[in-house]
């Protein structure tokens, strides 16, 4: 995966935090303050253009803008727990101008420890670690059993899609939801839905990827 690749990436995340900023508002209206389509839109759009803006040209800096972007300008809670997110994979990644599916698992294990590492969320907090922590989990289960990137993607997003569907019946115990107590019971949690959302873009555009390089005379050695 290539530098092209990651952005590609964010920019089809953006596109989704579009489509889906009244459902991701909704989800927090009923457990926080209704702000998190908002913030999740602002905070790629801005991390869109500022990749637009820059061009960064590796992999890792590509996503050190997204999460500089991120925690600049997203608000809320999600902004600087994202932003954290993306600078550590950016970290494990490195300058490599080309990144293995391994070394993604890596960047998103990363990602994961280093939210947890300032939210302190665990599993069943009903948080984005809901959905996230069975993706890294999942990514990492296909790679090891010889899996490619487009499985492993796929795996990471229905694995975040299931972690999703589990925070209805959570009570949440983290951030500002918490003030809620029971009444957050029932509800997704709107920080998992935007985590389901990245990950389902980094989905889509290894899957397309892997369809053009299979298409006689479009694959890398032509
Ligand atoms: P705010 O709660 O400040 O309004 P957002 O609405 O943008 O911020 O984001 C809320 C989401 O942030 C929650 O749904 C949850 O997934 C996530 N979140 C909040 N606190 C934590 C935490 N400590 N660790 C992980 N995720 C958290
Ligand atoms: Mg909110």
């Amino acid at each position: 995966m290539d530098a092209s690749m990651f952005r590609a990436w964010i920019h089809e995340a953006a596109r989704l935090m579009v489509d889906n900023t009244d459902r991701l508002t909704r989800l927090d209206s009923a457990v926080g303050d209704a702000d998190h389509g908002i913030n999740m839109r602002r905070g790629l759009q801005a991390a869109v253009a500022m990749l637009d803006e820059t061009g960064p040209s590796t992999p890792g800096a590509v996503l050190a803008t997204v999460g500089r972007a991120l925690i600049n300008k997203t608000g809320g809670a999600s902004g600087p727990l994202y932003g954290t997110g993306f600078r550590q994979a950016a970290r494990t990644l490195g300058e490599d101008p080309e990144v293995s599916a391994a070394r993604l698992g890596a960047a998103l294990a990363a990602a994961l420890t280093g939210i947890q590492r300032i939210g302190a969320a665990l599993e069943g907090d009903k948080t984005m670690i809901d959905a996230l922590s069975p993706a890294v989990t999942a990514y990492q289960a296909v790679i090891d059993s010889g899996g490619d990137l487009t499985d492993a993607t796929r795996a990471a997003s229905d694995a975040a899609v299931r972690g999703l569907k589990q925070t209805v019946g959570m009570q949440a115990r983290k951030g500002r939801a918490s003030y809620l107590g029971a009444r957050t019971i029932g509800h997704e949690d709107p920080g998992a839905a935007s985590t389901v959302l990245i990950l389902s873009a980094l989905a889509t555009v290894t899957a397309a990827s892997g369809r053009r390089s299979e298409r006689p005379g479009t694959g890398a050695a032509s």
